[in-house]
């Protein structure tokens, strides 16, 4: 008998499968159910470590799949949500965004209206037996939009998304503040800067940057290089995701970074160093392959997270800085390139 169910969604991704490793090993006490419709972002071996563990299980489905998540809440009596499961692309986004709706909107819809249906009675009174259920909502700095040369961003900075990704990861957390506020739904918001670390798709930039260095390809870097990004260690983001579903504060957003700014031109140039040591070229550095190229549209310049809300209430503190991160990264990296 498990003290909690847990369904939590995109455990297959980036941060869901480094999240659910992490949660499994340290938690026998509780079971948690990885809903994942393993699009081109999942991936089976990212939870190859933890995949016979009695206290986890997986589903191959979709959260925009009303019916499916009913029976999941149903089979296995689910009293808490941890939801990752997002389109999270900004390229693809801007290519194709109806699919960023359909996942990060309905989907999110879906899983609230689920959550209510099977844990509320009416407005602010639970049933009985989901007394403790609670809904965690996983989000990202994107939906502020952008900063110019100075500030940061903190729970009461007002939303201006400006990309179809980040919309529509805006309006996924208003849904989730929502049905807090009219259903009395108990929910936790994180908004985190932009994650590095193993298991992330190739696609996204610190990968990228690595894939086509160790290829001896041009490494492609959008514009000037000097849009700022505040980069976090995907571990420190997992223990301070556990840190709010633990001890978070219903109703409450947190907003989650690691103080690491850096422009993507800094982030390439200390990725070749590290790989001009590890993995020297006979005559040249990596640095001679960075090539830029036509910027994205709308391309936010810079991000930058206030975290000390998280850190003064519930004492979460990021372990890695980004120099020690970045090595672990391409040194898990070359192993699979
Ligand atoms: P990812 O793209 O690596 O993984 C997403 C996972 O969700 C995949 O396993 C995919 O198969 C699954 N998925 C997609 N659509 C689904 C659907 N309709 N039903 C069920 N499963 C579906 O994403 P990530 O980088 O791990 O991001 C996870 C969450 O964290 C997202 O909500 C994202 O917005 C947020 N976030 C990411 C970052 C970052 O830097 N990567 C930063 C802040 C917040």
């Amino acid at each position: 008998m498990f003290k909690k169910t847990i369904l939590l969604t995109g455990g297959l991704g980036f941060i869901g499968s480094n999240f659910v490793t992490y949660y499994v090993n340290k938690y026998p006490e509780h079971l948690l159910i990885n809903l994942d419709s393993l699009t081109y972002a999942g991936n089976m071996a990212n939870v190859q470590e933890i995949a016979n563990k009695t206290n986890y299980h997986f589903i191959k489905g979709d959260i925009t799949n009303f019916d499916l998540l009913t029976q999941i809440f149903k089979d296995f009596k689910i009293d808490a949500v941890i939801h990752f499961a997002a389109e999270s692309h900004v390229d693809n986004s801007i290519l194709g965004p109806a699919v960023f709706i359909n996942t990060n909107l309905i989907g999110t819809f879906n899983l609230l209206e689920v959550a209510r249906k099977t844990w509320i009675e009416e407005p602010f009174k639970y049933k009985n037996e989901y007394k403790e259920a609670r809904f965690q909502h996983i989000s990202t700095d994107e939906v502020y939009g952008t900063l110019g040369a100075d500030g940061y961003f903190t729970e009461q900075t007002p939303y201006a998304p400006n990309s179809p990704y980040s919309a529509s990861k805006a309006g996924s957390d208003f849904l989730v503040r929502a049905y807090h506020h009219t259903y009395g739904l108990n929910t936790l918001i994180t908004n985190c800067s932009n994650n590095y670390g193993p298991k992330q798709h190739s696609e996204k930039l610190i990968p990228t940057i690595i894939r086509k260095a160790v290829n001896q390809e041009p490494i492609p870097i959008y514009g000037d290089g000097l849009n700022v990004r505040d980069w976090l260690y995907v571990l420190d983001h997992v223990k301070a995701l556990d840190t709010v579903f633990t001890k978070g504060e219903s109703g409450e957003t947190y907003n989650i970074g690691g103080n690491a700014e850096k422009t993507n031109l800094e982030v390439v140039n200390k990725i070749c160093e590290i790989l001009d040591q590890l993995k020297p070229l006979s005559n040249k550095s990596y640095k001679e392959f960075i090539t830029f190229v036509k910027d994205r549209p709308g391309h936010d310049r810079r991000y930058a997270i206030d975290a000390s809300k998280l850190k003064a209430t519930l004492n979460w503190v990021p372990e890695h800085n980004f120099e020690q991160g970045i090595l672990e990264t391409i040194k898990w990296y070359l192993k699979q390139f």
